[in-house]
């Protein structure tokens, strides 16, 4: 069921239920992505169309933040409750250690992504890791070619936002990949 705030259509779902949404989007071929929007990013989609299109395509739209909860609260369609898109990546890692999935850390300053690797790499050490970059690139077709070639399952897309929105919507045919992630600035906090 989905929830609307300030236009954008939100998943009503818990943790556990993101969760299982995201195992179901592993098993299928086509590349899905799922979109993680606070309030800011809900109010930037308020006036701007494309990009609350972008939010509204994508398989997975996540209350990240008390902000989202509380707006739905008050236009009396209240959300089950937050998922933050730093938690879900976190409970993610624990599926694709469990699965055997793989995992690419795409953005960030340069640095950042492989130590988020290697911070996950403590908590989960069965995890596979098969890539990482960092987010400041001129151009996309090496980054699509390089997240291709390490045969990677499941992306953390961390550019910002719109950047990491528009990457995955407009490359999800481009790229091999079962699940993107759109996660702001959760890498430089995997990175510690
Ligand atoms: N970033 C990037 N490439 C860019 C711009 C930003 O990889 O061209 C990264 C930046 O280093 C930071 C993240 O994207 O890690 C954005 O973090 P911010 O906290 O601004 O985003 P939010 O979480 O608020 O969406």
């Amino acid at each position: 069921m989905k929830t609307n705030v300030l236009g954008v259509q939100y998943d009503n779902v818990t943790m556990a239920e993101a969760l299982d949404t995201a195992r179901a989007l592993l098993q299928r071929p086509e590349a899905s992505y799922c979109v993680t929007p606070n309030a800011e990013m809900a109010y930037e989609a308020l006036h701007d169309e494309s990009f609350r299109a972008i939010l509204n395509e994508a398989s997975l739209v996540l209350p990240d933040g008390a902000g989202v909860v509380l707006g739905a609260k008050i236009l009396r369609t209240p959300l089950k409750e937050k998922v933050a898109g730093i938690d879900f990546a976190a409970n993610l890692l624990g599926v694709l250690e469990e699965t055997g999935g793989r995992l690419y850390l795409l953005g960030g300053k340069p640095g950042i992504a492989e130590q988020a690797a290697e911070n996950m790499k403590k908590t989960h050490p069965k995890l596979c890791i098969c890539g990482t970059a960092d987010g400041y690139f001129r151009d996309e077709a090496p980054v699509i070619a390089r997240i291709n070639e390490a045969r990677a399952d499941v992306v953390f897309v961390c550019l910002g936002a719109p950047k990491q929105e528009c990457f995955m919507h407009d490359h999800r045919a481009e790229l091999n990949v079962r699940l993107m992630i759109g996660l702001g600035g959760s890498l430089d906090g995997f990175a510690g």
